[in-house]
């Protein structure tokens, strides 16, 4: 559920005219709505109610500070995943104590900068980096609370891309070493064993393999508290996907994804900790360009649009689908044509939709790439020189510019000549 939808026959974002932005802000423009993302994050907190469990909403998805306040108010915590991340959280006034920092690359630099801050956790990933970060808790006389990142080895059936729980992938300890590296964990100074955790990848439409990787989980509890170990909190990732075709895409809703968790886990009396991105912010955006030329070609049509791989990668990168909605819904009614959605980059990668059945779009038409609101202006680049994408927030008749398009002078002035030139 989000709320973009025709009214009057043009496209709004709740009460706002998409039109009406891009008159105003220029394209191409991200547009997010605060009511689209209230509400998915309530409808987890709801799911989890009956649950001791706290949503650290993954801000690799969408880390724009007024995204980071409206969920901060309606009391999220974040998962981090680097020093730039713990201080726009912080900046967003998310307090440290909701704060879990993961990612399998942490600098001794960056763990002192969260341990002097005081957050809820790191989700470790390595031997050595549990070394690391005994010795900098060590010098700044502080205990690191830790969850070790196990991989279950199970397949979360996405793309190769998001998979991160087979025990190919660079995430994690192997599940057979855990037991060892947990006896280790503990003998450490500096380090304060609090949990487990465990996230397999995004973009999971089938319960199966969450059910698969919280049995693995479970096990583990039972043979840890075996060992003696005293956790406090299990994290159990994040990953719950969205229906980026909605016609076809079904995920599960998070109160059966909730279900699956009390289900598997909640007779181990522990927190649950979860780290949700996508589920949260995905469909809360959109893209919105407008369309430049109309290019019959040999064998394809081209609708070559002002938005390109700079400013949304997900097509490029993971072969992602992602709608296409015309501005004006008169448009819909009319006859398809087989075509590609393109940008201005020099890549024969550079698309945005590609072999699609879609309106006959004229010059100066606007479109909307939809479920735009995840891992889309996160990503984008200023690649052929192009201007970093604005990003546009809504709430209900009201519009904001949360991140505004630079002026070509602060583009070049990032460059520093050399003394010699
Ligand atoms: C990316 C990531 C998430 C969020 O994944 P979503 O699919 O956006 O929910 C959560 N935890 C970790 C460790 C991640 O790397």
């Amino acid at each position: 559920m989000h709320h973009f939808t025709y009214k009057n026959g043009v496209l709004h974002a709740e009460d706002v005219a998409v039109a009406d932005i891009a008159a105003s802000v220029g394209t191409p423009f991200y547009c997010y709505s605060t009511a689209t993302l209230t509400r998915h994050y309530q409808v987890l907190e709801q799911a989890f109610a009956n649950q001791d469990a706290l949503i650290c909403y993954a801000m690799k998805a969408n880390s724009n500070q007024a995204v980071l306040k409206t969920l901060a108010k309606l009391g999220a915590g974040m998962d981090v995943v680097s020093e730039g991340e713990l201080r726009r959280a912080r900046a967003a006034g998310v307090t440290a104590d909701k704060i879990i920092f993961a990612g399998v690359g942490k600098t001794r630099a960056e763990m002192a900068y969260a341990l002097s801050e005081g957050i809820l956790g790191f989700n470790v990933e390595s031997l050595p980096e549990l070394h690391a970060l005994s010795d900098v808790a060590t010098e700044l006389r502080k205990q690191a609370p830790v969850s070790i990142r196990v991989n279950p080895d199970v397949d979360a059936k996405t793309h190769e891309k998001i998979s991160t729980g087979k025990s190919e992938n660079k995430f994690g300890v192997p599940y057979a070493d855990a037991v060892n590296i947990y006896a280790e964990a503990a003998s450490l100074p500096g380090i304060d064993v609090a949990g487990i955790h465990m996230h397999i990848g995004s973009q999971i439409t089938d319960l199966m393999p969450y059910r698969d990787a919280f049995r693995v989980l479970r096990e583990l509890v039972v043979e840890l508290r075996a060992a003696g170990h005293k956790l406090r909190h299990l994290d159990i990732g994040g990953g719950l996907g969205v229906p980026y075709d909605s016609a076809n895409d079904v995920p599960p809703h998070p109160d059966e994804y909730a279900a699956v968790v009390q289900e598997a886990l909640g007779a181990l009396d522990l927190k649950i900790v979860m780290e949700p991105g996508r589920v949260i912010a995905g469909n809360a955006g959109i893209l919105v360009s407008r369309v430049l030329y109309w290019k019959v070609g040999a064998e394809r049509t081209f609708t070559i649009v002002d938005a390109s791989m700079t400013e949304l990668l997900r097509p490029t990168l993971y072969e992602a689908y992602q709608e296409v909605w015309p501005e004006r819904e008169a448009l819909k009614v009319e006859t398809p044509v087989l075509q590609d959605v393109v940008g201005p980059v020099c890549e024969s990668g550079d698309y945005l939709a590609k072999g699609r059945e879609l309106p006959p779009f004229s010059e100066g038409d606007l479109l909307a790439v939809m479920t735009a609101g995840a891992y889309g202006a996160v990503m984008a680049s200023t690649y052929n020189s192009r201007l970093l994408v604005p990003e546009v927030m809504v709430s209900g008749d009201k519009f904001a510019v949360v991140r505004p398009r630079p002026s070509y002078e602060e583009l070049i002035a990032q460059d520093v000549l050399p003394d010699w030139l």
